[in-house]
């Protein structure tokens, strides 16, 4: 998920405030656009634990600080696996790390409407209705699984994220009128070589 104070030209986060591995030891993936069919297909289980499934996750922060999102689904690097990254702080805090492997939600309370973007939609932003509080049940990268609860943009990350390993894009939350108006403004950004 995007974060909804960024820009395109806001400088990069610091390196001091991604202190666990040098960006430079880590591989940026660029991330996959609308249009492309990884993100509309459903996510395969992740199976396999090890010290690859880290490295990807790593990467996938890394990813994900570079391109100031607060959320990253595999299949936003092309990868059909359910695993997503999420930080809310953009970095500044290691804690708040959170890597969902084969995640769902178990609990979801209340409601909140807010304007969600999209790292894959870049530019394009909409209102849409998800729950203020969410429990997820998932796994981390080395397979434990754990509980967390989420509330306000975390939990608006986790369903933005839970949605993409299911090849659903936030613009399907979106009213019939303005989906189509953004479809039809990214069609015409393809039509111009700028998509
Ligand atoms: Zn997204």
């Amino acid at each position: 998920m995007r974060d909804k104070s960024t820009s395109s030209d806001a400088p990069a986060p610091a390196a001091t405030e991604t202190p666990q591995v040098p960006s430079a030891a880590r591989k940026i993936y660029p991330i996959v656009k609308y249009g492309a069919a990884v993100l509309e297909k459903p996510g395969a289980p992740i199976k396999k634990f090890d010290a690859e499934l880290e490295q990807l996750t790593e990467d996938m922060f890394a990813s994900m600080y570079a391109a100031q999102g607060v959320g990253l689904a595999a299949p936003q690097i092309g990868l059909s696996l359910r695993i997503a990254v999420v930080d809310v702080t953009g970095g500044k805090n290691p804690e708040a790390k959170i890597v969902l492997a084969n995640p769902e939600v178990v609990h979801a309370e209340g409601e909140v409407r807010e304007e969600e973007g999209c790292l894959s939609v870049p530019g394009f932003r909409g209102y849409v209705l998800r729950p203020q509080f969410v429990t997820i049940k998932a796994q981390n990268a080395k397979g434990e699984t754990f509980e967390i609860r989420g509330e306000n943009l975390l939990a608006r990350a986790f369903c933005h994220e839970i949605d993409h390993l299911n090849g659903i894009l936030f613009l399907q939350h979106l009213s019939m009128l303005k989906r189509d108006l953004i479809k039809r403004k990214i069609k015409k950004l393809r039509k111009q070589g700028e998509w």
